[in-house]
């Protein structure tokens, strides 16, 4: 006599399984998933995940990969939209649940559209830093840059805590360290909120404009020969932000044609 497979059986297309949820804050959670043992991907890139609609049809949204390249499993860092379509429902699975993952990983917030330079500043705000979650934990970002500046800005302090784990993790993280040595001088994390009391309050564009950004962080102006920038966030942030680095000199890259900066949207809307 055989025994059953003690393993649910996967029945959805492109299935991966959770294996591990956190919530963060009402408005936010992370969560791990199975890897595709045949998917390749570029730290930075983003795929469509979703789950099945009661058609039995799937529901799928883009969602940056927040681990990095190299890691057995993928990460996810997203926002509970409490009426949106995905998310209403996604907020609720648990480890052993499935979820749908299309295995074409896309994007612009990549190592390869940018040319190389000496800095490297990486600007979210909300779940815009999922793709920085994956680009910081890839050895290759600090070996192809002197110095990582992360700017998070979200409207509450709680909201801050994924990134501020991050870093810290970074800071210690024993594997880091053995590649890349001691990463305090490489690295500076710079969180802000715009609606809740905290060591820095303000919009990242303002916070640029007047010069607080550069002279807190003890760092000179961009400048095209030098700086290279990643931008995720709203339609907004992100038009802003392209208006300050292009005045600054630095021109928008592709994969295609590689730049100075290049820019992706957080969210549609
Ligand atoms: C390239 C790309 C990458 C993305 N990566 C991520 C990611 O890593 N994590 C993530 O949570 N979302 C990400 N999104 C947004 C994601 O695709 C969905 O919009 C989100 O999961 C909500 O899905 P929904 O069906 O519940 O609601 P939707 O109908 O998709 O959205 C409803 C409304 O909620 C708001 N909203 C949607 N997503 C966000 C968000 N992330 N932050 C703040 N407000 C939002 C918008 O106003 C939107 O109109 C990404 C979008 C794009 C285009």
């Amino acid at each position: 006599m055989t025994h059953a497979d003690p393993r649910p059986a996967l029945t959805l297309p492109d299935a991966q399984t959770v294996t591990e949820v956190r919530h963060w804050t009402d408005r936010l959670f992370s969560f791990r998933t199975t890897r595709p043992p045949s998917l390749r991907f570029r730290s930075g890139e983003f795929v469509m995940i979703g789950l099945l609609k009661e058609d039995g049809r799937p529901l799928l949204r883009a969602y940056s990969i927040a681990s990095p390249s190299w890691d057995d499993e993928l990460e996810f860092y997203s926002i509970k939209v409490q009426d949106g379509p995905l998310t209403s429902r996604l907020q609720h699975i648990q480890p052993g649940d499935q979820i749908i993952l299309r295995p074409k990983p896309v994007g612009t917030l990549v190592h390869d559209a940018l040319l190389p330079g000496k800095r490297l500043w990486l600007f979210a705000t909300g779940t815009g830093i999922a793709p920085f979650a994956s680009l910081l934990r890839d050895p290759e970002t600090f070996e192809t840059y002197d110095r990582v500046i992360l700017t998070h800005t979200c409207r509450e302090v709680a909201e801050l805590a994924y990134g501020r784990e991050l870093i810290d993790h970074l800071r210690s993280d024993n594997m880091m360290q053995e590649l890349l040595g001691d990463l305090s001088g490489k690295l500076s994390y710079y969180p802000t909120t715009t609606r809740e009391e905290s060591a820095k309050i303000g919009r990242i564009t303002d916070l640029l404009k007047d010069g607080t950004l550069f002279a807190d962080l003890g760092v000179a102006d961009f400048g095209p020969e030098t700086d290279r920038a990643m931008v995720c966030g709203s339609l907004g942030l992100n038009t802003d932000l392209k208006a300050i680095l292009e005045s600054h000199g630095l021109r928008e890259g592709a994969n295609s044609e590689p730049g100075e900066y290049v820019v992706e949207k957080a969210f549609v809307g």
